[in-house]
Formats: structure tokens, sequence, C-alpha cells
């Protein structure tokens, strides 16, 4: 008897809990799992989350393709075989790449679409050009 008596005194400490809308960040009448207050704020929600993501996938692609576009430049100019530093000066973001391949002799080709590059032995970097782009699996 006792402890049903706690029990519901427990329950009733807390009988007002309502949720908080994470849009607006407003309490609302509902069930508690509910997260927002009407169907103009779940939209609402949604499109900032959405608008991140983009943002975030656009910044991205941004560096990879300035990445791709340097190694472009290099590989136009002759510059196919340089030290590490050149391309730091040139704003190549070493971060970001799309896909890597183990070669024979241990070297990996660091690719940012069809252009990469490989760190040769003596810490010189060699542009590469991939000719079928697609990595196998
Ligand atoms: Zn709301």
């Amino acid at each position: 008897m006792f402890t049903i008596l706690r029990l519901g005194h427990l329950l009733s400490t807390n009988p007002f809990e309502m949720p908080k809308c994470l849009s607006c960040n407003e309490s609302f009448k509902g069930r508690i799992d509910k997260k927002y207050c009407s169907a103009h704020c779940r939209t609402t929600w949604h499109n900032i989350q959405h608008a991140d993501r983009n943002n975030m996938i656009r910044n991205i692609n941004n560096i990879l393709r300035r990445n791709r576009r340097i190694l472009n430049h290099l590989l136009q100019q002759g510059s196919s075989n340089l030290p590490p530093e050149v391309l730091n000066e040139c704003g190549f973001n070493f971060n970001y790449f799309t896909y890597q391949t183990t070669l024979t002799n241990g070297l990996i080709n660091t690719y940012c679409y069809d252009l990469g590059y490989h760190q040769m032995p003596n810490g010189h970097l060699e542009i590469v050009k991939r000719k079928n782009y697609l990595p196998s699996r």
C-alpha cells in the first residue's frame, strides 16, 4: 500500500510535463514525444536542417572541385612532380578527396575525381590522371 502511494506521488509531481517544440521552442499540449507544435514548425525545422546539410555538401563539393582544378592546372603546366608545399600554396586541401587506390608498388593514389597524386619516396607528389575515372570495386 505504501509503495503504491509513493508511486502515485512520484507521478503526480510531474503532471504538467509538456513537450517543447524543436522549432519555436514553445511548450505545447500533446504527447511528450511530439517534436513540433504545428505542421508549420515541423516544415520550418526540416527546411533549416536541409539548408545546413545542403550547405555542407556544397562546401565540400567546392573544395573537391578546387583541388581538381589545382591538379589540372599544375598538370597543364607540366609540373607533375613537385613538393607538397606547392599544392598547399595553391590552396589544395589534402583532407578532401574522392577515393584512393593502392598501387602494386605500395604507393597510394589519392584522387579528386579523375585527377590525383601519390607521394614518392623522396616526398614529392606525382600528379596522375585516370582515364577510366570510376574506381573498380
Ligand atoms: Zn513550434
